[in-house]
């Protein structure tokens, strides 16, 4: 198990049970028995909730919660800081209506709100049961019904602020103000020109698509001030940015967000919140490092660096302490979730049949043979070397026609079974990186039940690192190699990079799989953007989703499910009507009938398994 360094990369919620399964640990009572991931997909297969399977842990969703509010309350605490924390959820990091609700209920206590970026998230807010002080911050472009909805929902108890985004906004603003003869609470997205690093890098600075340019903010001020609205604006935002690795560059965006705070101020603004949007990291990777898929630094020393910042910049500027707002959605839900498929089949690259000499072979397949009378340690860069470039003039003599099918089918198989061997000599010494590499290029292909795109959308579209892991036989040596492909057909459809005990590697360590044991792989920390960011590439819609609690004994409770997209479902979602194609079929086989050539009794099978396909899940089902 040392190898995938689950101690490194797992936030200390995954463990290896001495069966050799994968468990939770309850993080909210570390002294829990942890509970097997491969028992709790057995238990839902009984319910009939099969594998592509998204599985949430509720006390995982709500420690990360409660770590955050609690890590702002210490360090307000500690640097006896006078304003308070009004953290807020950004819904569009994970929408669904289960991850929502629970944020809700379980941020109640610490009066956390919800941000919103569209007129939909806005109606998903207004239907929570947030409370007065919970702060409701409305971000992204906004029309006029947004905007009304918006001021209205403070008469029934929201707190809710227009964030505005653009000086074009306060037109809309001021004619729903007038027409409701109601204040709102507003505030002004400042866009900061700092920018940090990381695959987010775009969403900071001042290139950046959102928020207004520090001479437009001035004028802002100046229209609200000439129609007497300069007291309603109540909230600066400052997204620092996502996923930012490093925290020097937390703190010095904050510093610039005070300095618009402290300048605004002495305009005679009566500014509240300093809300500094997202930014909050995950280390995906366990490096503890600034890079792309890791954070140099934990949420206490965030939170810290936040309220040290925040004080130290108003007290220089005699300002009194603001409420600080931030919007953390990675570091609240990422590590909720994890993605559970099984693997349906194997292409082993290597063979460990040894070739037969053969008198009559093609001299090049004898050369490529005859490495095995020198392959060794010692020389198995020569022999990969070789053993490459035979291979290759083989093909070429196959493409030009002068080697049949039968000589480059054996060729193939003599080459595997070479493979096989470099494979071995590699496991027993140190080899180069470029070695490395090319053996991994023959790694074996694990087919997953999964669509990459559906599920893991950022693995594809920026080659984000989650960790990847067996969920099962972690006590045995996994003696191959492989790469991932997913259920789609596009070559893009695969993971080939893995977050491992010594690195990122691109091959996975796996098990042999027999045919008597399901094989199941774990993507985790995927809570976060990948649910709704994912698409229907060759229509494989929503997996099954189900979210458990965990109890003491090892066990675990169902506290909701929601099963994955139908057929049906995913075809109504490109315009396709179910019926439709049911009629048509059924016409067809009609047809079929009348010429005679399907029986009445293969048309009834026939239109029934239809039936069934247009009811079931998208993916395979065994
Ligand atoms: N707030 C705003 C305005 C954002 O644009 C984003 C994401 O980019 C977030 C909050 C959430 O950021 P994160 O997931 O890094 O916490």
């Amino acid at each position: 198990a040392e190898i995938y360094g689950i101690d490194r990369w797992g936030h200390e919620i995954l463990s290896v049970l001495p069966n050799g399964d994968a468990g939770l640990i309850d993080v909210l009572n570390r002294d829990a028995t942890p509970v097997s991931i491969p028992s709790i997909l057995q238990d839902l297969r009984v319910r009939g909730i099969t594998t592509p399977v998204l599985l949430r842990v509720n006390s995982f969703l709500q420690s990360s919660l409660v770590e955050l509010n609690e890590g702002f309350k210490a360090a307000i605490r500690d640097y006896d800081y006078q304003g308070d924390y009004r953290g807020v959820f950004p819904v569009k990091v994970n929408q669904q209506a289960e991850v929502v609700r629970r944020i809700v209920e379980t941020g109640g206590q610490y009066h956390y709100g919800l941000e919103v970026g569209s007129k939909p998230e806005l109606l998903i807010a207004l239907a929570q049961n947030l409370s007065r002080e919970a702060l409701l911050i409305c971000n992204g472009v906004k029309d006029e019904e947004f905007i009304r909805l918006a001021i209205m929902s403070r008469k029934m108890g929201f707190n809710t602020i227009i964030v505005l985004e653009s000086p074009k906004e306060l037109d809309h603003v001021f004619k729903v103000a007038k027409d409701l003869n109601e204040k709102p609470a507003l505030g002004v997205r400042i866009k900061l020109t700092h920018q940090i690093k990381g695959y987010w890098a775009t969403s900071s600075g001042d290139r950046s698509s959102f928020g207004i340019t520090v001479d437009n903010v001035v004028d802002v001020v100046d229209r609200l001030k000439a129609e007497g609205m300069e007291d309603c604006l109540v909230l600066q935002h400052s997204h620092l940015g996502s996923q930012i690795p490093d925290i020097n560059d937390v703190r010095r965006t904050v510093n610039e967000a005070c300095r618009f705070y402290t300048e605004l101020k002495s305009l005679g603004l009566p500014l509240q919140y300093l809300d500094l949007g997202g930014g909050l990291g995950i280390d995906y990777t366990g490096e503890k490092q600034a890079n792309e898929n890791s954070i140099n630094y934990g949420l206490a020393e965030y939170c810290e660096a936040i309220v040290e910042t925040v004080k130290y910049a108003m007290d220089d500027a005699g300002v009194a302490h603001p409420n600080i707002v931030t919007e953390s959605g990675r570091g609240v839900v990422a590590l909720s979730s994890m993605l559970l498929f099984d693997i349906l089949d194997v292409t082993l690259y290597d063979s460990k049949v040894e070739p037969e000499v053969r008198e009559d072979d093609h001299h090049l397949i004898r050369d490529l043979l005859g490495i095995t009378s020198y392959l060794s340690s010692k020389r198995l860069q020569e022999s990969v070397n070789d053993a490459i470039y035979y291979r290759d003039e083989i093909r070429a003599y196959f493409r030009r026609g002068n080697l049949n099918i039968r000589a480059m089918a054996r060729a193939e198989s003599v080459f595997r079974y070479l493979v096989s061997k470099f494979k071995q000599y590699a496991a027993e010494i140190e080899i180069p990186p470029q070695l490395e590499e090319q053996l991994d290029g023959f790694a074996d292909i694990y087919h997953g039940n999964f669509s990459l795109f559906q599920s893991l959308p950022d693995v594809w579209a920026i080659d984000q690192l989650h960790p990847v892991m067996p969920v099962q036989r972690l006590n045995e040596v996994p003696e191959r190699r492989a790469v991932l492909s997913d259920i789609t057909c596009d070559s893009d459809g695969k993971v080939d990079k893995f977050v491992l005990a010594d690195g990122v590697s691109n091959t996975l360590p796996v098990h042999e799989i027999t045919d008597e044991e399901d094989y199941y792989i774990g993507v985790f920390f995927v809570g976060a953007y990948q649910e709704t960011l994912g698409d229907l590439h060759n229509l494989f819609g929503d997996t099954n989703v189900v979210t458990i609690s965990l109890k003491e004994n090892g066990d675990f409770d169902l506290l909701h499910e929601v099963e994955g997209d139908t057929i049906a479902e995913v075809l109504n979602a490109v315009e396709y009507e179910a019926s439709a194609c049911l009629a048509a079929f059924r016409q067809r086989a009609d047809e079929a009938v009348s010429q005679k050539e399907m029986t009445i009794s293969e048309r009834r099978e026939l239109i029934a398994a239809y039936k069934d396909s247009l009811a079931g899940y998208t993916y395979f089902e065994s």
